[in-house]
């Protein structure tokens, strides 16, 4: 008989928009005649506000690709989840950034003892935190840009303790340097400062997403992903870069379309491609991943060096996004992709 997978989408997050564009596309693929019979599809959506509705609306967002309006509710407890969800053989939450990557829906699946798709509850937790994952990169030896971890009471402190911060981010990155929330995506919070009045703005306003503040000195380089597909044996795919005329990856550019370009493969020296398919595995396996992820890195052409920026644990996985175009282009169509992340889930367990 056929699996049922529970496709987990929509979320409490900035990318709740985007979470329902890839589940309409993976829902496709595992239905898809390329995969005959092997999958039968219980949707589950959550809701702006957390909640979570059953297989029925949840398919007919599938179809509409429309959000539904948030739940007035307070937030769901984990003894009303929609009643379909006790004959999930295998759960497979799309849904990216806060409350769905960061490990927290992953603890929910570990706790009811089913498998899912992707990393378990730490590596999540570190690929989202930035501080954490910049951490255990540096411990597993990958080079990665200079970066001084922050903590909100250093800013929400008086003056002088302020102040001097300020000074020691000066002396130590330099200008320009990013300001980023530790644990979001999309690049949501980020700023690229060049002074020290942009710097304060940039560090008052991160500190109204999240407790823990990184501030990275910034680096002029291209922007290459690699998509890593595997449990004990992960694989690396082609490299993509990404391209675009604004400052940085900012939001807008991220999600207006025509304002980025995925050149897949990016046109690099072969070593290049080397390293950063080994840096990819590397660091896939310094945190721990499982199923997928996508590796993240500044390529400085003038030096030669290659910088690890991220990973992200769900990536986008619209038709169109850069994990799936990876493995397109590396030889796996979206069907046999999805297919296999089911696969890799089953085999590993609710671990
Ligand atoms: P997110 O997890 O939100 O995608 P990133 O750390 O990837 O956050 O930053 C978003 C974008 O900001 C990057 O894709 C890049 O364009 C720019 N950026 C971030 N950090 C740096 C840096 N240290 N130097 C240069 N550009 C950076
Ligand atoms: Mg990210
Ligand atoms: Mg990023």
């Amino acid at each position: 008989s056929r699996i049922k997978v529970g496709l987990v989408f929509g979320g409490r997050s900035g990318e709740h928009e985007v979470s329902i564009i890839s589940a309409q596309a993976i829902a496709k693929g595992l239905t898809t005649p390329a995969n005959p019979d092997r999958y039968e599809l219980i949707p589950f959506y959550i809701d702006k506000n957390g909640a979570w509705l059953g297989a029925e609306i949840a398919a007919s967002i599938l179809k509409t690709g429309q959000p539904h309006p948030p739940s007035e509710t307070p937030p769901p407890n984990f003894w009303n989840f929609p009643p379909q969800a006790s004959e999930v053989d295998v759960w497979f939450p799309i849904l990216h950034g806060p409350n769905g990557e960061d490990g927290t829906v992953q603890g929910l699946f570990k706790l009811v003892q089913k498998p899912w798709v992707g990393s378990g509850v730490a590596a999540s937790a570190v690929g989202m935190d930035k501080i954490l994952m910049k951490a255990v990169f540096a411990a597993a030896g990958l080079e990665q840009v200079a970066y001084l971890p922050v903590n909100r009471s250093q800013i929400w402190s008086d003056p002088c303790v302020y102040s001097h911060l300020c000074d020691h981010i000066e002396s130590t990155l330099g200008y320009p340097c990013f300001v980023k929330p530790a644990n979001l995506g999309s690049s949501v919070g980020i700023a690229k400062v060049k002074t020290r009045d942009q710097l304060t703005t940039a560090l008052d306003n991160a500190a109204s997403y999240d407790t823990r503040i990184i501030v990275e000195a910034g680096v002029v380089a291209r922007e290459v992903e690699c998509a890593v597909l595997g449990n004990d044996r992960p694989q690396a795919s082609v490299i993509g870069e990404i391209t675009y005329t604004s400052e940085f990856y900012d939001y807008e550019t991220k999600y207006t379309d025509g304002r980025a370009n995925l050149i897949i493969p990016a046109d690099l020296p072969t070593e290049v491609i080397e390293k950063i398919q080994a840096m990819s595995i590397t660091a896939f396996n310094a945190i721990g991943a499982a199923g997928l992820a996508r590796l993240d890195f500044f390529y400085v052409e003038k030096t030669g060096e290659i910088l690890i920026n991220e990973v992200n644990t769900l990536p986008g996985f619209t038709a169109l996004s850069m994990y799936p175009q990876l493995w397109e282009k590396t030889g796996l169509a979206f069907p046999d992709l999805v297919h296999q992340l089911v696969q890799l889930a089953l085999e590993r367990g609710a671990v």
